[in-house]
């Protein structure tokens, strides 16, 4: 079986343990390829050959750091439909998404950040007495850890910001979807990247994640994943003093009032529910719905769910592949068990799929819509991250804030109206990081994003994620010293 190795220093080298773990495709259920096992060896490895590159290249005019980024996204836009298709086989999702989506945001990021550090600048400020510059410099080696939902949109996306800002960067894709990360360490090869800016680690959280938290060495941690994992990292890196950003976590609500714009709540809500089998971060796990429509909206997206064409990733016409994994296709059907025992009854789906051929052993799930569970329930609190979703009836605005809330999450929203004084008091009213009014996952790259409560720490996007990557000073003189007598 094909060896993905890690890329440390410009080569590709095998773990130092020479241990690798089976990586899977999930529509067949089989392994296809092996994968790094890397530990803290590789760590220390891969740290040195960040560490020995990155003075050069925070030394690049930032024209040069951009074009490098640029040349990366051009390679990963000429290699669109392989990129798609390893995508779909190593994550199980539609190839129309990793073709629409995963990967041409891939190259989004790096063009978006190698623009946005053209135009990214110290500041200046003045008073009676004294003159103060800000100024905003690398941090050195840091690390980014992503997840296997989104895995080369969310590496690039925090990839793109730190190589910018003029640091080196190690970088550890999800053990469960590393294929992706495989080919971009070509590709970087393949445009001449220089040597040590950018290197990927393979292995398992506990052992490779953990270690890159654990380095003295590495300044900053730019993690995505799960609130467990994330809560696990803030207290490792709490030790050193390091700084990190945490997305995590989600159960985000999907409002939809009465007077909304039916079909287009209809349709938005079954992409933001079901879109990559339900597993991106923002998706819509709670659909509350106003009462007066309750069971009209409730019977629209039954009958659409169930409609729904699961199959192989990689034919054109799927809407639904397979969830990544055994375990998570477990963890998911144990939500839905959980569901009945709460007393929700299950209005489509609640099975796992199994499809004919080649795809038997694939870890299918179909869709999957639950009523009558208590806001408290298990099933309306817990992040499922799969293609399931529960649907409350409310009685008025204040009541859907207070469901829309109460949960330990915080990270989007989405929510329908035809009522625009109602929807800015909805969205203002609400815990989120982001919100989306009549609409679903609108990004633009220039806007903050990530949530509140247990669903994040910080904030990524446009400048936000260059400051990330950047230390700053303040130097301050008084006015009149060291200025030109002319
Ligand atoms: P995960 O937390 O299991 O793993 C994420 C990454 O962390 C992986 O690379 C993993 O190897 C690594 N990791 C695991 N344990 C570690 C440790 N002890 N130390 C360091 N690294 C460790 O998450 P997942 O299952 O890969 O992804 C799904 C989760 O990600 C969901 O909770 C989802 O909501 C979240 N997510 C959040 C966002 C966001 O922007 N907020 C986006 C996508 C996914």
């Amino acid at each position: 079986m094909e060896k993905i190795k890690n890329y440390i220093g410009g080569e590709f080298t095998d773990p130092s343990s020479g241990r690798y773990i089976e990586n899977f495709n999930p529509s067949r259920g089989a392994a296809y390829s092996l994968v790094a096992g890397s530990n803290e060896n590789d760590v220390k490895l891969a740290f040195a050959a960040a560490q020995a590159a990155q003075p050069a290249w925070a030394a690049l005019h930032v024209e040069e750091r951009a074009r490098y980024l640029r040349a990366l996204s051009e390679a990963i836009l000429e290699q669109l439909d392989e990129l798609a298709r390893a995508e779909s086989i190593d994550n199980g999702k539609p190839i129309r998404l990793s073709r629409s989506l995963d990967i041409p945001r891939s190259a989004k990021n790096l063009r978006f950040f190698a623009d946005a550090i053209t135009q990214f600048h110290g500041e200046f400020f003045r008073d009676d007495s004294s003159t103060s510059a800000v100024t905003y410099s690398p941090l050195g080696v840091v690390a980014t850890i992503s997840p296997w939902n989104l895995p080369l949109y969310l590496l690039t996306w925090k990839i793109a910001p730190a190589l910018a800002a003029g640091n080196a960067v190690i970088a550890k894709p999800s053990e469960v979807t590393p294929y992706t990360a495989f080919m971009l360490a070509k590709i970087a090869r393949d445009v001449g990247f220089p040597a040590g800016v950018l290197n990927i680690v393979h292995g398992e959280g506990a052992d490779v994640g953990a270690a890159l938290v654990k380095h003295p060495g590495i300044k900053a941690i730019s993690f995505t994943g799960s609130t467990a994992t994330g809560r696990q990292i803030a207290q490792m890196a709490a030790g050193d003093f390091k700084k990190y950003s945490l997305e995590m976590g989600g159960k985000n609500p999907n409002i939809i009032f009465a007077d909304c714009d039916f079909e287009k709540a209809l349709e938005t809500t079954m992409r933001s529910t079901f879109a990559n089998q339900g597993q991106i971060c923002l998706c819509g796990s709670r659909i509350l719905i106003e009462k007066e429509i309750y069971e009209k909206f409730r019977d629209g997206l039954v009958e659409r769910a169930k409609a729904l064409r699961l199959g192989d990733p990689l034919n054109d016409s799927t809407e639904q592949g397979a969830v990544v994994s055994e375990p998570h296709m477990k963890k998911i059907l144990h939500y839905i068990e959980l569901a009945k025992k709460e007393g929700g009854k299950i209005l489509c789906g609640g099975e796992r799929a199994i499809l004919p051929g080649e795809l038997k052993n694939g870890y299918f799930i179909q869709p999957t819509l639950i009523e009558g569970l208590k806001p408290n329930s298990s099933c309306n609190q817990d992040e499922i991250f799969g293609p399931v979703a529960t649907l409350i009836p409310f009685e008025n605005e204040n009541e859907a804030i207070e469901i829309a809330n109460g949960t330990r999450y915080g990270l989007s929203a989405s929510l329908w109206s035809n009522d625009v004084s109602r929807c800015d008091r909805v969205a203002n009213a609400l815990n989120a990081g982001v919100v989306w009014i009549n609409s679903w996952m609108v990004r633009d790259l220039r806007t903050p994003f990530g949530g509140v409560k247990e669903s994040g720490v910080g904030r990524e996007g446009g400048e936000l994620a260059l400051r990330f990557f950047s230390e700053v000073k303040t130097i301050s003189r008084p006015n009149g010293q060291g200025q030109s007598k002319a």
